[in-house]
């Protein structure tokens, strides 16, 4: 199977070749401008160190400073780290933002660590790119396995490095510590910006209230439970949902309020409790069904969101999706070979630079707001990334009917198309 660089370099390919991109310039934009490669140390309180591998990846600055997430995750690599940038500097550009593309990881379970080795972890990832971030060079944000308490310990450690605090060199910190209100909500509430529109703008296949629409979801962390949370809110029929550690599915529909809820104080999706919408299962205390993730996957809803991982429908598993969209919140969970496939079956695949494109117009206002030291209330927020998701999405709609392409490559076309625009300038 390729990696996931060969699949993201397979997707710039055939874009530039539809839009007849000089080779020059995609040359330019094959490697990254630069690969950090480190080790951070963690002290276990036994008196021995371990030392994780890191990497901070800059991709390109041609449209403004690098701008990309950190990951913790055990599976990390730079391969992925350097997929990961580039897919930012194409989502940066098809929202319309200032910023260039990077993402940054290091090789660890984060829930294998004890608070203070996370936070030794998340200072000494600092400690290790410092002269390279800043709010004008590259700013560094939450992915999967980071939070807003980690980046409120790297700008603290920032801070203690240069010597003054520096609010705008990163985004996802906690609304105490500086960050943005709905920064936290931003990339759920910016996928469920682009699902409406998509709803809006389909024809005879999608004419059916919402609570008609049954909806899958894989991963349940920042993404997944922030956009199930506000497909329930908003009438959708969310009947299955998934972690690390398997999935629920409920026919008549999940109550996600009372999931996360639930999780709240246990951090954790209690299986043994009864999650149902109906009234008479939940008088009767029925617990959902539970399935394997790969199972959640091929179900006959109506829009499967996959928020977890990269590499999720592949050719192995792409003849038995039976969704009629996908809806990318994670980062390359379609390959290009599955993508093909889904295609021919009439499956709509809304590509993740434009799905998930809200978390980082929520970051580019946190920067915003950091930089001119005022903040805006929540509504303000919100009101202004769905202001920017429905240009982004209106924009591809215009270049697929163009160019008569899937919803991936008329996002590719568009974003590749500006930033070849501006290194030309
Ligand atoms: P997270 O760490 O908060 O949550 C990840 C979730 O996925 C967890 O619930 C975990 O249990 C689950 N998971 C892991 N492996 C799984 C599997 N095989 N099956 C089902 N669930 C599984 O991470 P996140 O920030 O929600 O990021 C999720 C995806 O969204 C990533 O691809 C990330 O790059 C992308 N993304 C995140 C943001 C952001 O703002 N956080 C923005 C854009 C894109």
């Amino acid at each position: 199977m390729s990696t996931f660089l060969e699949n993201t370099k397979k997707f710039i390919t055939a874009a530039a070749t539809i839009a007849h991109i000089p080779g020059d310039s995609l040359a330019k934009l094959e490697k990254p401008d630069a690969i950090l490669s480190f080790e951070v140390p963690v002290g276990s309180g036994a008196g021995s160190w371990q030392k994780y591998p890191g990497w901070r990846v800059q991709h390109s600055n041609v449209l403004g400073p690098y701008k990309g997430g950190i990951r913790f995750h055990p599976d990390a690599n730079l391969d992925e780290v350097e997929a990961l940038a580039s897919l930012m500097t194409w989502k940066t550009s098809l929202m319309g933002l200032p910023f260039g593309g990077a993402k940054g990881a290091v090789r660890v379970d984060p829930q294998k660590l004890t608070a203070v080795e996370l936070e030794e972890l998340s200072r000494g990832y600092v400690r290790a790119v410092w002269p390279d971030i800043g709010p004008d060079k590259d700013i560094p944000a939450p992915d999967v396995g980071t939070s807003p308490r980690v980046l409120d310990w790297m700008v603290d450690e920032y801070a203690r490095l240069v010597g003054h605090q520096e609010l705008a060199a990163f985004t996802g910190k906690s609304v105490e510590q500086g960050g943005s209100r709905g920064r936290e909500i931003a990339t759920g509430f910016g996928g469920f910006v682009v699902l409406r529109e998509f709803l809006k703008n389909q024809d005879s296949k999608f004419q059916i209230l919402n609570s008609q629409c049954r909806v899958a979801i894989q991963g349940f962390g920042n993404v997944g439970a922030n956009i199930a949370k506000i497909l329930f809110e908003n009438g959708f029929t969310v009947v299955a949902i998934s972690d690390s550690r398997g999935a629920l599915y409920e026919e008549e529909g999940i109550d996600i309020a009372k999931v996360l809820a639930e999780k709240e104080k246990t951090g954790i999706i209690d299986r043994d409790l009864c999650y149902a919408v109906s009234s008479e299962k939940m008088r009767a205390g029925s617990k959902c069904t539970e399935l394997r993730n790969r199972e959640l996957l091929t179900l006959p809803v109506d829009i499967l969101i996959p928020a977890a991982l990269e590499n999720q429908i592949t050719v192995e598993n792409a003849a038995e999706i039976r969704a009629k969209v996908i809806l990318e919140m994670a980062n390359g969970p379609v390959t290009p070979e599955a993508e093909e496939l889904l295609i021919q079956k009439g499956i709509d695949v809304i590509p993740d630079i434009l799905a998930n494109g809200g978390g980082v117009v929520g970051s580019y206002f946190e920067w915003v707001q950091s930089r001119e030291g005022t903040y805006w209330n929540e509504e303000e927020v919100l009101r202004r990334i769905d202001e920017k998701m429905t240009e982004a999405f209106r924009n591809v709609v215009g270049i697929r009917k163009e160019y008569n392409v899937s919803w991936r490559l008329a996002s590719y076309i568009g974003a590749l198309t500006l930033v070849v625009q501006k290194m030309q300038n």
